[in-house]
């Protein structure tokens, strides 16, 4: 819940006064900033920041849930493999109840398939060595954050010669998906609160194209209400300027340049591809694909897995949202058919969707 103006930190008064002021100066009566990252929009919804800001100024929600971006159809092949008596499933916790098409990973295990959550990738390899003669394959959903440690993890299987070790691969890229939305006029989007996890890794350079081509300003952006009133004051002072820069706001952790090494291992086990996402289709160069030279730990070659492009319809808006194209209370099923303890979509599923957080803070 918000706090009132009494309770609030000096700073964060003072921030909001400069975002009221900026934004009167702009004489526009609504400017759309999309917050890409799942963590932003938790932690705009729980310190309640969209209802201090002026009542033009929109924050939308973005792409950068892992989970909320993951399509049906890799649900479905993770949940056919983890029904295979020769398999253990290990994932990440949040995606045990994300929905298939007709079940998801927590019903498979409730109905007998080995499915373990686990918080490190680099886990699967003690889980291979404690199960012989059954192939651990590791789930791999995140984004640039999160594909080094799985990188890291084909890397580790091969160097130990692990057999019985496996990964399929679903991690997304965020630049593609922002070029997505930035190049589509229905979106509207006047600048973008960049995502401070994905940029310690990727730096700065990745995004210079929304500046350069599509004119919008951005911030690298921490996780604090600070650093996103911040931000939103930095962006507004570009577009007062008339600027279109790539700012960091975030400097105490992500470097201009990046983290090199973890690139550099990426880009010795995966290679870019073409990738589905939920509800946004095929984004050309947006997924990660294992290389060739670790063919033998890639679970869609080992088990020759095909996965559909196209998502079954289930009336979910969550593409939508993660677009920033509807609010989650615009969808007709949010707290009805879907609710944090039914969800029929991922948004109210993970721990960063907007459709949760909007049901747990927001009115
Ligand atoms: Fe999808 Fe549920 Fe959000 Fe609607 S409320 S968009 S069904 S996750």
């Amino acid at each position: 819940m918000p706090v009132s103006g009494d309770e609030r930190p000096a700073n964060v008064e003072s921030l909001l006064e400069d975002i009221r002021t900026q934004f009167r100066k702009l004489r526009r009566e609504t400017v759309r900033l999309m917050e890409v990252c799942g963590t932003h929009t938790m932690s705009i919804a729980r310190a309640g920041l969209k209802s201090l800001l002026p009542e033009g100024l929109k924050l939308v929600s973005g792409p950068g849930c892992p989970v909320c971006v993951t399509p049906t159809v890799t649900i479905d092949a993770a949940c056919e493999l983890a029904r295979r008596d020769d398999v253990v499933i290990t994932t990440f916790g949040d995606m045990m109840r994300v929905p298939g098409s007709r079940t998801t990973l927590e019903g498979v295990k409730a109905a007998g398939a080995d499915v373990r959550v686990v918080y490190s990738p680099l886990k699967s390899m003690e889980i291979a060595a404690a199960t012989p003669g059954r192939t651990v394959v590791f789930l791999g959903v995140g984004f640039e954050t999160t594909a080094p440690a799985i990188a890291r993890l084909i890397q580790a299987a091969a160097q130990a010669g692990t057999a019985n070790m496996a990964v399929l691969p679903a991690n997304k890229l965020i630049p593609p998906a922002l070029r997505v939305i930035a190049s589509d006029p229905e979106l509207r989007v006047d600048g973008f609160l960049l995502p401070g996890h994905v940029s310690v890794i990727i730096g700065a350079e990745p995004y210079r194209f929304l500046a350069d081509e599509f004119r919008r300003p951005s911030v690298i952006t921490g996780f604090e209400p600070e650093d996103v009133l911040e931000a939103t004051a930095m962006i507004l002072e570009q577009m007062l300027l008339g600027n279109a820069e790539v700012q960091n706001q975030y400097k105490r952790v992500v470097h201009p340049e990046g983290n090199p090494e973890a690139r550099r291992r990426l880009d010795e086990v995966f290679r870019t591809a073409d990738a589905s996402w939920r509800g946004f289709g095929v984004i050309p160069g947006s997924g990660l694909v294992v290389r060739d030279a670790f063919a033998r730990w890639d679970a869609v070659r080992r088990f020759d897995i095909r996965i559909a492009p196209e998502e079954p319809e289930t009336g979910c808006l969550c593409g939508d949202v993660l677009k920033g194209k509807v609010n989650p209370r615009d969808c007709p099923l949010f707290g009805t058919r879907c609710t944090p303890a039914s969800a029929v979509g991922p948004c109210m599923v993970s721990s960063e969707g907007a459709c949760a957080a909007s049901f747990r803070f927001e009115q």
